[in-house]
Formats: structure tokens, C-alpha cells, sequence
């Protein structure tokens, strides 16, 4: 693979706060951006980036002026249409992760089968296309069960948990997440949730940043502390999964593979082949950030040390906003608290708005810091 050097131009599709610090650090070494926002304008990636291209991802007009215009394409979401990769593969753009691996990512059908043949356990699960097909899963699997849609979820959205098994919602269950088909998952009594994100170069190196231990509230990222609080053993395991599934799919870039951990067992929730936001503590915990990796592994250069420091993370929620702008000098009042904003104008009940990151000598004290920090924003 030849190497694609700066100032060439990367090509992200999506243009979110991934998008963004996926941005921040391309033009630190050099590289220009173009982004497809997917239809908005003023992106928080897009404000940041050389060119913002405002198009649906299946604009064919759109798609084309973004591909003649890119050296690489990658992704900061899999929530999307693959025509941009087609249109690049034809123009011999290259697509890193390519298409197969997003394809994998963007479906919990297509997710679940890939992880259990690469034979890698998942919670148990069947997928369902009828009010009785659900009403018989529901009953195998003893509820609680957790239901989600097969495309289309992020941060607990299109899923509902039914707590016991006699309902005859079953059909409303269909209609209310507006999917004909559904991803059944027995409810996991987890002891933790941790995720590994790892970064693949094209010729099977593999580089990971230890394993993230996360605290989901509503279904959303909470906090974030690494290294997780969990035997050596089972933190072995978790990387050597992250790694095979990486293998398995022949990423290039990032995957980030979440996982609960159940005693000593673990089963993977779901993978997502871009940076995550349970890595957003790489940015100040190691040498190289999971986005700087995510850079390298695309752009077929080395891949960096990406080895973190004891460190937390806590999400900044719309919802802080509800009386205004918070007051970011109590952020900045202390010292060791990094702060970063996705720029976004309008702040809404559980919108990811920014958040806020510490390194310290055990990931206890640098979380008592960053929800310390947090606290005396409400
Ligand atoms: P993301 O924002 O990570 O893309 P998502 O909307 O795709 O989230 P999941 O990761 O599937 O959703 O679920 C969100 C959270 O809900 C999980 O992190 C976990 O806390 C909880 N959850 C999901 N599935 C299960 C399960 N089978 N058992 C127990 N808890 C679950
Ligand atoms: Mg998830």
C-alpha cells in the first residue's frame, strides 16, 4: 500500500464530533479535509474541515464531488448508505475500512453473524420478522429481553426492554420501532461494560489503547475510565477478541468492539469500525489518540504508541444547557480537567454536546476529578 502523505486530502464521510477531532488531528499533521455531512450544513466536523460538502450520502451529484476531491475516504458513522464506496472503488479511490466492514457494522443481523463466526460469543439473540416470531423468542428467552431494530440505532435509541414475558404488544412493539425486522437479545446481567478499541494497519499490525471500562445512563455513554477495573485475565481476552474481530473483518483503521463482562466471561454488544466515544480519553492518556491511529492505519503510515495513561472521560449532555450556557471557567478552574466541545448551536435533552477528560495516576482519581468538574456545572 502506498502511503498517502500530507497534504493529501482524507475524505470523511459523516460529520459529526467523531468527524471533528478526526479533523483536529488530520490538520495537525498536515492533511486537508473534506467532509459529507449527510444533508446538514455548519456540522460540528464541517466548521472545522477544508470543505464541507451538505448532501444526503446518497446524493449522486454530492457523492461524486466528494470523491473527485479525496485521496482516501473513511467513515465516522455506519449508519449510512455505501453508495459513497462504490462511487469511490470505481474512481480507484481507496476505502478504509471498506465497505464489507461497514455493511458488517451497520446491521445487528450482519453484526451478530459476523462476530460469532469469527468465534467470538455474543448475548444470546434471534432476529425476527413477525409479532409471533417475537411473541416465541420473548418466551425462549425468559424476559427481560432487550428489543432492538436491526439498522438505524444509536445511544439506546429503537430499542425497548420488556420486562415479562405474557404481552400481546407484540405487534405494537413492531409498529412503535417502525422496523419490520428486530433484533431479540436476552438482558445481560452484566458486572461491567467495557469496550476495546484497536487500530489495524493494511498489513495486520494490530495497536490497542488497553480496555475501556463504560457507564451507560439512558442508554447513553456516561463515563469512561481506563484502565477497566477487571482481572488481567479477562482484559488478555477482551484485546485478543477486539484483535480477531479486526482480523477477522480485515479492518483497516479503527474497530471499537464493546463488550459486557459477565464473571469471567465476556460477549460482545457491538462493534462500531470508526473512532468511539469510549476513546476519547486516548486523546490526552496516550502518545498516539485513537483518532490519530484511525489516521495513520488509513493513510498506510505506522501506526503510533497507543498506550494510555490511568484517565477518565464524562460526556457533556444537552441537558446541561437547560439554563443556559454553562459556566466553563469551573471547567477551566481546574487545572488537570481537559475540556472539548463538539460545537454545536443548539443543545438538545441527551445531544452529545462535548465532554471532558483527566489523566491521572489511578483512573479513580481521574474520574473523581472530571465528574467533580461536571457536578458544579448543573
Ligand atoms: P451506541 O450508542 O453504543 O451505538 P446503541 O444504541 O447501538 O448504542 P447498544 O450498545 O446496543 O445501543 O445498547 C446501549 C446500552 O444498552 C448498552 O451499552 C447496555 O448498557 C444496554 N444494553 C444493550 N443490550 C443489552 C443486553 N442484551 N443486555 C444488557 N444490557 C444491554
Ligand atoms: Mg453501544
Amino acid at each position: 500500500m502506498r502511503p498517502i502523505t500530507p497534504p493529501a486530502m482524507i475524505g470523511i464521510v459523516g460529520a459529526g464530533q467523531l468527524g471533528r477531532m478526526l479533523t483536529q488531528v488530520a490538520h495537525r499533521y498536515g492533511y486537508q479535509v473534506a467532509v459529507l455531512t449527510g444533508g446538514d450544513k455548519q456540522t460540528p466536523a464541517g466548521t472545522v474541515a477544508d470543505i464541507e460538502i451538505a448532501a444526503e450520502f446518497d446524493d449522486p451529484e454530492a457523492v461524486q464531488r466528494f470523491v473527485d476531491c479525496v485521496d482516501v475516504v473513511t467513515w465516522e458513522l455506519e449508519n449510512v448508505s455505501l453508495d459513497v464506496a462504490d462511487v469511490a472503488i470505481a474512481a480507484s479511490v481507496p476505502v478504509r475500512p471498506g465497505p464489507r466492514v461497514i455493511a458488517a457494522a451497520r446491521d445487528r443481523g450482519a453484526e451478530k453473524k459476523a462476530i460469532t463466526s469469527a468465534g467470538v460469543p455474543v448475548a444470546p439473540y434471534r432476529e425476527v420478522t413477525s409479532p409471533s416470531e417475537l411473541e416465541e423468542a420473548v418466551i425462549a428467552f425468559n424476559a427481560p429481553v432487550i428489543i432492538k431494530t436491526v439498522r438505524g440505532g444509536y445511544d439506546g435509541k429503537y430499542q425497548v426492554r420488556v420486562a415479562s414475558s405474557p404481552s400481546s404488544e407484540f405487534a405494537g412493539i413492531f409498529e412503535s420501532l417502525g422496523s419490520d425486522r428486530l433484533i431479540v437479545e436476552q438482558e445481560m446481567l452484566f458486572d461491567r461494560e467495557v469496550s476495546v478499541v484497536v487500530a489495524r494497519a493494511a498489513d495486520g499490525l494490530i495497536v490497542d489503547h488497553g480496555v475501556m471500562e463504560n457507564v451507560h445512563v439512558n442508554g447513553i455513554l456516561d463515563t469512561t475510565i481506563t484502565p477497566a477495573d477487571i482481572l488481567l485475565q479477562v482484559s488478555a481476552e477482551a484485546i485478543s477478541i477486539a484483535g480477531k474481530l479486526a482480523d477477522h473483518l480485515d479492518v483497516v483503521g479503527l474497530l471499537c468492539v464493546e463488550m459486557f463482562v459477565v464473571g469471567s466471561e465476556l460477549f460482545v454488544n457491538e462493534i462500531a469500525p470508526r473512532p468511539h466515544n469510549s476513546g476519547h480519553c486516548t486523546i490526552e492518556a496516550a502518545v498516539a489518540s485513537q483518532f490519530e491511529q484511525h489516521l495513520r492505519a488509513i493513510c498506510g503510515l505506522p501506526l503510533g504508541d497507543g498506550t494510555c495513561r490511568p484517565a477518565a472521560m464524562a460526556q457533556l449532555l444537552g441537558e446541561l444547557w437547560d439554563t443556559g450556557e454553562p459556566d466553563w471557567i469551573e471547567v477551566l478552574s481546574d487545572p488537570k480537567v481537559s475540556m472539548h466541545l463538539y460545537g454545536k448551536r443548539e443543545a438538545r435533552q441527551g445531544r452529545k454536546m462535548g465532554h471532558l477528560t483527566c489523566v491521572d495516576t489511578t483512573p479513580m482519581l481521574a474520574l473523581e476529578q472530571v465528574l467533580a468538574v461536571r457536578e458544579r456545572l448543573l
